[in-house]
Formats: structure tokens, sequence, C-alpha cells
């Protein structure tokens, strides 16, 4: 077992740190990455910008790699784009001869499990090693044989449906072509699907925000845009937020920005619209409430939020928040229905822990439905994760979060994720930032929004 590589599923920020603490732990890593290049999951919002600044957004031990390889470090202080974070950061750390070697692209994890035993197996269950099933880029599926897992594969390819109840509307499959991306670049590289057309975004989360007043700019220049909102609540105030007396200015200007496109009838806002059914026809896609009211539109963005893909880990022993997917232990320290990102307690290996001995899943996958991940929270599950995987039972119990208590978000983007900014100086590799810039408005936000990921308020 000890000669076998550790699988990491994902080569997004969290997939990378995994392998950038392994190697120095000694331990071989093996990343499997479905897309063509790492942070492939990030690459389709490179257009939004992050609310948190750099130097929460490095991992120390991928900083030692890169410093060793001349990087140049990004102004700590400065808000990157979804695009910077690959460009400055993600790209030159999977080049890095050291994970260059040891990534896989184009290598889509299709399960896990443990090698000749299901998941009703018990006996040398803890001393036999892993099978990943990966289909590589050639088509072909081969089985990788492993001594641990680290799934760190994110939950980007597994949006909410649009359908009330959790279950996806009737028609909503076969409506797929209509469609978007969960946060499409409306004014820029996705223009041409937007422009001049019907469109509907579905949800109430800050990420339907911004979509909605990307659309605005667009229907400016674009006049044949039409522009509808559903939301599945009685009303869109909580969007809104507390406008010019809002606590984040931030947010009260885009949802008073928002509050006036919607007044000014430049969106046309349908409240108390659970989606029950879709309709693909020739021209258009029809969408039906469960009460009955339908509206037609060329094309769907839905806003909301993500869940994990479990179906990959069916053959393992999981120990999962029956109500938010997380590793048991973490559900309730971060249901959002009481915290926000800033106050997660640091986490490790201890709590992220599953009855399937030396398997692990870190990054935004960890947090099942919640929306209040955060990179820093996940820098520090898989230093932990490494040392105990390494046998360094204290350091993978030791977790520290080289955070501020006051939080990480120094933009109040109206995100969960909306504390105030740092103050506290705080390392990130060999480098020592001093107190973060005053905050910038931003008007971005995470796309999932809303409590539970749940696509509009109830
Ligand atoms: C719009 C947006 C803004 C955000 N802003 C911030 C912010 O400002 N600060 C912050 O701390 N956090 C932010 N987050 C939250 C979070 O930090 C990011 O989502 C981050 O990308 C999570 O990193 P990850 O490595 O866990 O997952 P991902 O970045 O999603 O990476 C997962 C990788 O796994 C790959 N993958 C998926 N399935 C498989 C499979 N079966 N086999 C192989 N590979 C697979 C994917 O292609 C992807 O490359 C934001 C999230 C979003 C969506």
């Amino acid at each position: 077992m000890k000669k076998l590589p550790v699988a990491i599923i994902g080569a997004g920020p969290v997939g990378l740190a995994t392998a950038a603490h392994l190697l120095e732990r000694g331990l071989e890593p093996l990343i499997f990455e479905a897309g063509p290049t790492a942070g492939s999951a990030i690459e389709q919002w490179r257009h939004i910008r992050l609310f948190s600044p750099w130097r929460f957004n490095l991992d120390a031990a991928a900083v030692r790699l890169l410093e060793a390889a001349g990087w140049e470090t990004p102004r700590l202080t400065a808000l990157p784009y979804g695009g910077e974070l690959i460009d400055n950061y993600l790209a030159p750390l999977a080049a890095t001869p050291a994970i260059a070697s040891r990534l896989q692209t184009g290598a889509k994890v299709l399960a896990v499990t443990r090698a000749g035993m299901d998941k009703t197996h018990t006996r040398n269950r803890e001393t036999t090693p892993f099978i990943v099933r990966v289909e590589h880029v050639d088509g072909e599926v081969r089985d990788h044989t492993v001594a641990a897992v680290v799934d760190a594969s994110g939950t980007w390819s597994t949006r909410n449906p649009l359908g009330t109840s959790g279950l996806p509307a009737i028609g909503e499959d076969a409506a797929g072509g209509r469609i978007s991306s969960p946060l499409p670049d409306v004014t820029g590289r996705d223009r041409a699907s937007f422009a001049g057309r019907r469109v509907l975004v579905v949800g109430a989360g800050h990420s339907a925000a911004n979509t909605l007043i990307s659309l605005a700019d667009l229907a400016k220049e674009e006049p044949g845009t039409t522009i509808l909102w559903t939301v599945r609540g009685p009303s869109a105030e909580k969007v809104y937020g507390g406008g010019d007396s809002d606590g984040l200015p931030a947010r009260g200007q885009l949802g008073s920005r928002l509050r006036r496109l919607v007044e000014a009838g430049t969106i046309e806002l349908h409240t108390g619209f659970g989606i029950s059914a879709l309709k693909t026809l020739d021209t258009h896609v029809s969408v039906e409430a469960a009460d009955g009211r339908t509206l037609d539109t060329d094309i769907i963005v839905p806003c909301t939020g993500f869940r994990p893909d479990l179906d990959i880990l069916r053959e393992l022993r999981l120990d999962l928040d029956p109500a938010v997917e997380a590793p048991s232990q973490l559900g309730p320290l971060i249901d959002p229905e009481f915290h926000s990102c800033g106050t997660v307690q640091p986490h490790g290996a201890k709590l992220l822990a599953h009855p399937e001995k030396d398997f692990y899943i870190v990054g935004m996958k960890s947090y099942g439905r919640a929306p209040t991940f955060l990179l820093a929270t996940g820098y520090e599950q898989v230093r932990s994760v490494a040392a105990a995987l390494a046998g360094d039972q204290t350091a993978a119990d030791t977790v520290h979060l080289e955070l501020p208590e006051t939080g990480v978000c120094s933009t109040d983007a109206g995100t969960s994720c909306d504390l105030p900014a740092a103050s506290t100086p705080v390392t990130v590799g060999s480098v020592e930032t001093g107190c973060c810039a005053a905050p910038e408005p931003v008007l971005i936000g995470i796309p999932t929004g809303l409590a539970h990921g749940r696509s509009g308020e109830v």
C-alpha cells in the first residue's frame, strides 16, 4: 500500500493544493482532472470576480512550489477574477514539473471502490487498495490502483434542478439545449446565445442578481433582448437587500439597481413561480408553474445552486449529514441557516473522515449543498488530510486556519460570505501580508447564494 499513489479527483484549487501537501509529506499524488486543463470548473466563471482577495485564495504549500519555480506573487490584497486565479496561480502551479508529471487531464473519474470488494465486504477492507475507474480522453476506461483517495471534484457540474421539491421539472432533461450554464458571460463570450432573445433567469440568489444586471446591460445594446425572472417566494425583497440603508453598501447598490430595473419594466419579475414542467417546442420552451401559469422563453439561466455528485462514491462507506450532504460531523458546523463562511470553525481530517478509511471529500464538495465554502478553509482541510495520510496524527489534529476571526471577505458583494475585511497579518507561503485593502465594491456574488442551495425563498 505504501508504494501506491494517492488519487486526487479534480485539479481545482483544492485538488492541486492537496497534491502540493502530499508531495511535502513524501507521498505520491496522482491527479485526475475531467476537464482539459487545471481549474476547468473556474474556467466556466472566469469572467466573475472573487469576493476574497488573493492572500486567502493561495495555498501555502502550493505557493512554496511556485516560489521555487520563480513565480511572481500577485498583489495579495487584490480581488482576482476567476480567469486570473487560473492564469496567475492554477495554470503556473499545474505547470510546475512536480505537479505536471502527476496530473492527468481529460481523465474523468467514473467510480471509486476497494479492489476486489464491494461496499458490503468488511474483512481486510482497511488494508485493501482502492480502485479508481477513469475514463480517459481517448475514450478508454482504465482502473487505477491507489492507496487512498481524496475527492476534490467540486460541485460545479451538478447544479440543483429547476423544478421544485429538489427534482428536475418534468421535461427539464429534454429542454437541456435551452438551459445555459449557471453563470453565463452574457455580455462577453456567451453573448450570441442571449442577444436579442427572451431569457428567463431562475433563482433568488446573487448569481441571479448579477446575471439579471448583466442582461440589462446587454439589452441596452441589443434591443430585442427580453428579460424574465422567476422566484419561488412571494417577493424578491431578499435579493434587493436594504437599498441605501443596507449595512453592506455594495449589496445595497446591487439590490437597488435590480429593483429599479424591475420597477422600470426592464426585467419582468414573476414571484411565487415554482417550476413544475418544461415543454420544449420548435421555436422556444414553455415553462409551467405549479399554479398553472406559463412563460415562453428562448433560453433559461439556472441560478439554483449546486449539490455534490455522490454517484461516483456509491461503493464507498460514507457518513454524510442527511440534510447538507457534507461529512456528518461537519454538517452542523456549516449549516448555512446558522453560519456564514467566516464563522465556520476550521476543521481537518478528523471531521472529514468517513467509515471508509483513507478516503476524504475535501473542498467545495465537502460542504455538500451548503454554499458557504471558502478556499482558505479547503486549504487547511487538505493540509490536515495530507498529514493524516502520512501518519502524522498530531499535525492532522492540530487544525488552525490562518484567518482573522472577522472572516476573509474584503467585499460586501452580498454573498453568503459578506463579513468585514480582515485586519490581522496573514502568512501565505513566505509572504506576510499587512492589512488588506479597503473593501472594493464589486457587483458579483457566489452563485449558490441561498441556504441549502434552494432555488428561491419558500
Ligand atoms: C462564482 C464563484 C465565485 C466564488 N468566489 C469565491 C471567493 O471569492 N472566495 C472563496 O474562497 N471561494 C469562492 N468560491 C467558492 C469556491 O472556493 C470555488 O468554487 C472553488 O473553485 C472550489 O474549489 P474546488 O477545488 O473545491 O472545486 P472546483 O474548483 O470546482 O474544482 C473541481 C475540479 O474537479 C473536476 N472534476 C469534477 N468532477 C470530476 C470527475 N468525476 N473526475 C475528474 N475530475 C472532476 C472539475 O473539472 C474541476 O476542475 C466561488 C465559487 C463560485 C462558483
